[in-house]
């Protein structure tokens, strides 16, 4: 780190739990955010701001006057650019020292297939239930913790899932595939802006902690807030062990006994 570095890193060196190692690390990191909206936000700023090496960022969309209110990467000076551009140039103005790689693309399996293995840690910042599905299926078959976070009306949610040693749920354990929630998007139903901000500042969060080597204690927690009474619920949820995706592909001897899924599984947010 040279004495720029230091400077501009300070705050978090300062920090026990990160020091100069924490800081080496993030600047060695590289991090795949899913999504340049409401959540993508404030998740591609705190990422760059900590000096998160190498971020890629996908999106297909491009910045609308409906998305100012709330997606505060992007400016009005650009409009209709693509998002994933955009929120590059959003990180650039702050700290030009991150590589960032913008992909006006869906993340679609095959391309996810290809940057999930590249990534120490992924951030679903997606708003549909299927794009969350696909990234959460190439997390578990890559090996990679995904910090996932949704926000629609006043109601948001947050969670880690990391199926590495088969002892926490992956998404799918917890919102099956085949039970869909009806389509709910905030274009149609709206987004308290600040909704997007405080779970996209806790997905950043948690997503530095996990590349400094800090851990997250999300895994197997739902992290639910209620923004109209400012109330969270701390759901915990289990691995499914006949989980389509995360599932064992041999049954548990009968001995063993079975860890219960949640029973009813808590509705997916699917908008940002
Ligand atoms: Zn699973």
């Amino acid at each position: 780190m040279n004495d720029e570095q230091l400077l501009r890193y300070s705050r978090h060196i300062l920090l026990d739990d990160i020091g100069i190692d924490g800081q080496q690390r993030w600047l060695d990191a590289h991090a795949l955010v899913i999504g340049a909206g409401g959540l993508g936000s404030p998740v591609a700023l705190y990422l760059g701001t900590a000096g998160v090496g190498r971020i890629t960022l996908i999106d297909h969309d491009r910045v609308d006057l409906t998305n100012l209110q709330r997606q505060i990467v992007h400016s009005l000076d650009r409009l209709d650019q693509p998002k994933a551009v955009s929120a590059a140039a959003g990180i650039a103005a702050i700290n030009p020292e991150p590589r960032v790689r913008p992909l006006i693309a869906r993340a679609d399996a095959a391309l996810l297939d290809e940057l999930v293995p590249q990534a120490d840690v992924v951030l679903d910042c997606s708003d549909n239930f299927q794009t969350r599905h696909l990234v959460n299926a190439a997390c578990v078959r890559h090996g990679k913790p995904l910090v996932s976070g949704a926000a629609l009306g006043f109601d948001a949610q947050l969670s880690v899932y990391d199926s590495r040693g088969g002892r926490f749920p992956c998404y799918a354990c917890v919102f099956p595939a085949d039970q869909p929630p009806p389509e709910q998007r905030c274009a149609v139903m709206g987004v308290l802006a600040p909704l997007v901000g405080i779970i996209g500042s806790m997905q950043a969060a948690e997503a530095l902690k996990l590349l400094a080597g800090m851990g997250s204690a999300l895994p197997g927690r739902l992290l639910m807030l209620d923004g109209r009474r400012m109330e969270w619920t701390d759901l915990q949820v289990m691995r499914d062990p006949h989980c389509a995706c995360c599932g064992a592909p041999v049954p548990l001897p009968p001995s063993t006994p079975a860890p219960t899924p949640a029973s009813t599984p808590p509705s997916p947010s699917t908008a940002q």
